[in-house]
């Protein structure tokens, strides 16, 4: 026993959306990494008094962008993991539109080399959809598949060849695997900077209206009914999708989809609070507060089963220049937890168990993956978190190496404050721990 490692976490609310539990005063045991069946008497443990704190199991957000290879400067899979492991998540699933674009199974393996070597968060890599994203030819999604990708995108671009898309679901259905659609008709969303509506008309900005976001919807929503293949839909943020949601529920079609915290918590009208900065600026754009309403509405209702961040790093330099050049993109690993407890739990728009479904059960059946909840022999993957704490959103504070955020200021429910990935502490009341097994950059 002597070279055990135990943790006792006392007083705590277990909130396990895999074993559908939620109770009260639990005593949770962490041994050698992994959940132990019972209290353990003469072991000596570390002891945590988690009294008002949540417990739950590995979040994974399943939409982050960590930039490397190629855009260092702007985020590292070292300082991804690090902004992860703040924001209380365990896993994420990382987009291949880093240069060059992830779309060999050699670059797939060594972005999870990178990741496990950092081992503050499982970075689940995804292949891209065409080679080098260019919508041009389909990628080796086979050969990617065998070496670990989780599932398939072009994110930054669309598919924008339905016969193209038409045989990536037809060959990822053949894997077993899932393509996730940025969805956006690129001849109705070329040259726009943000959501056609009152905002456009008054910055005289290039906007782009839902229809660019939901006709791509509809289309793959039929061709994955044409195909049987798995289809997940990436930041989804038009009314018109959601009917096309509906549509593929009612057909049986294996189509998920996800909403990003700020379609959420923002509306177009922070352009004008914001005074046009290009902190705001983000594909999908914020929409109207009728297009929120909306969301929280699908997502309330089972229709949206995943939230996830679309944690979009840029250098400050490059979100300085006007709102014409800026690049799109929120950095949101440290806020999506307290995001989706402001946005959903708090209000009572889910419970905190349908709550954490959406970065728990919800995008685990997405990429096929089966961790088993908070049960003995489990690897020790979760969060405490405190649920009543408020906290005001400073970027400085962010382990990322992108500050931008329209969030910056608001004052969000709920805080992560020990994230644990196998048993280790990856974070500890706020700070980072880091696995110190290798060189960090
Ligand atoms: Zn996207």
């Amino acid at each position: 026993m002597r070279d055990e490692t135990a943790i006792a976490i006392r007083g705590v609310r277990v909130i396990d959306p895999y074993r559908h539990i939620d109770s009260e005063q639990e005593e949770v045991w962490v041994v050698n990494g992994r959940i132990a069946p019972e209290p353990i008497k003469n072991l000596e443990a570390k002891v945590i008094d988690a009294r008002g704190l949540w417990l739950v199991p590995r979040l994974l957000d399943m939409h982050v962008h960590f930039r490397e290879p190629g855009q260092t400067w702007k985020e590292t899979i070292a300082t991804g993991s690090r902004a992860a492991a703040h924001g209380g998540i365990t896993a994420v699933a990382v987009m291949p539109n880093t240069v060059p674009v992830t779309d060999t199974p050699e670059l797939v393996e060594w972005v999870q080399m990178r990741g496990r070597a950092m081992g503050l968060v499982d970075v689940l890599p995804l292949g891209a959809v065409s080679v080098g994203s260019q919508g041009q030819e389909l990628a080796d999604l086979g050969r990617m598949h065998e070496s670990g990708a989780r599932g398939f995108s072009d994110d930054g671009k669309p598919v924008a060849s339905a016969r193209l898309m038409r045989a990536a679901l037809s060959y990822a259905k053949s894997l077993g695997s899932v393509i996730i659609d940025h969805a956006e008709d690129p001849s109705l969303s070329e040259g726009a900077l943000l959501h056609e509506g009152r905002m456009a008309h008054r910055m005289g900005l290039s906007a782009v209206p839902e229809v660019s976001e939901a006709s791509m919807v509809w289309r793959d929503v039929l061709l994955a009914g044409l195909t049987g293949g798995a289809l997940h839909i990436a930041h989804i943020s038009a009314q018109d999708s959601l009917e096309a949601l509906a549509y593929a529920k009612a057909k049986g079609y294996a189509v998920t989809a996800e909403v990003a915290p700020h379609h959420l918590l923002l509306t177009e009208s922070v352009l004008e609070q914001w005074g046009y900065d290009p902190v705001t600026k983000v594909n999908p754009p914020l929409r109207p507060e009728k297009t929120r309403q909306a969301l929280i509405a699908a997502v309330a209702k089972g229709l949206i089963g995943v939230m996830a961040s679309d944690h979009a790093p840029h250098h400050a330099d490059e979100k300085a220049q006007p709102y014409t050049d800026a690049p799109f993109g929120i950095s949101g690993l440290e806020t999506v937890v307290s995001s989706l407890i402001t946005a959903l739990i708090a209000p009572g728009h889910l419970t905190p168990l349908k709550g954490f479904e959406l970065m728990t059960t919800g995008p685990d059946q997405v990429l096929g993956l089966r961790y088993p909840g908070l049960c003995a022999g489990a690897p020790a993957d979760l969060a405490l978190i405190d649920p009543e704490r408020r906290w005001r959103v400073d970027p400085q504070d962010f382990y990322s190496l992108g500050h931008n955020t329209p969030l910056s200021g608001m004052t969000l429910i709920g805080q992560p404050l020990f994230t644990m990935v196998n048993g280790r502490f990856s974070m500890r009341e706020g700070e980072v721990v880091d696995a110190g097994i290798s060189q960090v950059s």
